[in-house]
């Protein structure tokens, strides 16, 4: 069976979450193997390489089963150029998503000792004369898992430090705030990373500049308009279904077509500027889509997931 999504192939499913490779990681694969030196063949070099992507693969579903674990949606991973990403869409929670981040990082930290203990167990088999190739192998892994955690806890958002940062935040500050201070870190760690990839020259830096900042542009204008919603008035006479929140009054929502922004609760749904129909509309606070009709408080049927 062959699907793609966006220049992805698919490559396998496990507990229903869909793992497809982005054409992107040929280039890293070729890019890095080139670089792997020491070992006595190319084939070792691969051998490395794979065992990169078996740990990002696990750490991703680290993410991707602690999301589900907590009742949210998450079915696919996508290997890249920069590692993995998992879709994972947690409750509106803090605790489901500080748990939905952190599960990522933990497999790492329960893969350290494992490692570790497998490179002392090949020295004193004396591996490092018997089996060079092997031995280096296994040294680089547990190296690599070592490095791949404490990148991915920099307190940069939306690596995942910054966003555990963030949901730990969220407990005394709030959604909105919590947002806002942690994109704002985010922006003062990519001056050490634009620092970084001057000093390095290093290409993958430079996308991982990319990457930071346009992430943290996104997080913090999300993170804008979620304080000024909390501030808004509230709309009576409509609930989420899901959680019971009243919206908010004002022009919080930006059409998908024309780009501008309306209140889709003075307008039932539509768009006031191309008409535009949207046939369900998202909670800010839950994160749950529903019709309108569920919002003005109509039945609503049995959640189908
Ligand atoms: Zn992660
Ligand atoms: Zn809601
Ligand atoms: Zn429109």
């Amino acid at each position: 069976m062959f699907r793609s999504r966006q220049g992805s192939i698919w490559l396998f499913r496990f507990a229903g979450i869909d793992v497809y490779l982005h054409w992107m990681w040929f280039v890293m694969a070729v890019f890095q193997v080139q670089r792997r030196t020491g070992y006595s063949s190319l084939a070792w070099s691969v051998a490395e390489y794979l065992s990169l992507f078996v740990i990002v693969l696990l750490h991703e579903f680290g993410h991707a089963l602690a999301c589900r674990s907590v009742g949210g949606q998450a079915n696919q991973i996508v290997l890249w150029l920069l590692g993995g990403v998992a879709y994972v869409a947690p409750p509106q929670r803090p605790g489901a998503v500080l748990w939905s981040l952190a599960a990522g990082p933990l497999v790492n930290v329960l893969l350290a000792p494992l490692l570790v203990g497998l490179w002392v167990l090949s020295g004193t088999w004396g591996w490092q004369e018997t089996a060079p190739d092997l031995y280096r192998l296994i040294l680089h892994i547990m190296a690599i898992n070592l490095v791949l955690l404490c990148f991915n806890l920099l307190p940069i958002y939306p690596l995942d430090g910054g966003q555990i940062l963030r949901a730990l935040l969220w407990f005394p500050l709030g959604q909105a705030r919590s947002l806002v201070i942690a994109t704002v870190i985010g922006f003062v760690g990519l001056i050490g990373f634009v620092v970084l990839t001057f000093a390095l020259r290093s290409p993958w830096y430079a996308l991982m500049c990319a990457f930071i900042f346009i992430n943290c542009g996104k997080g913090l204008l999300e993170g804008l308009a979620l304080l000024r919603m909390a501030k808004a008035p509230r709309r009576e006479g409509f609930a989420c279904p899901a959680c019971h929140a009243p919206p908010p009054r004002g022009s919080f929502w930006t059409c998908s077509k024309c780009r501008k922004p309306f209140d889709i609760f003075e307008t039932l749904g539509f768009c006031p500027n191309c008409g535009v129909e949207y046939s369900a509309t998202r909670c800010f606070e839950c994160g749950e889509m529903a019709p309108m009709s569920f919002w003005m408080g109509g039945p609503v049927p049995p959640v189908v997931k």
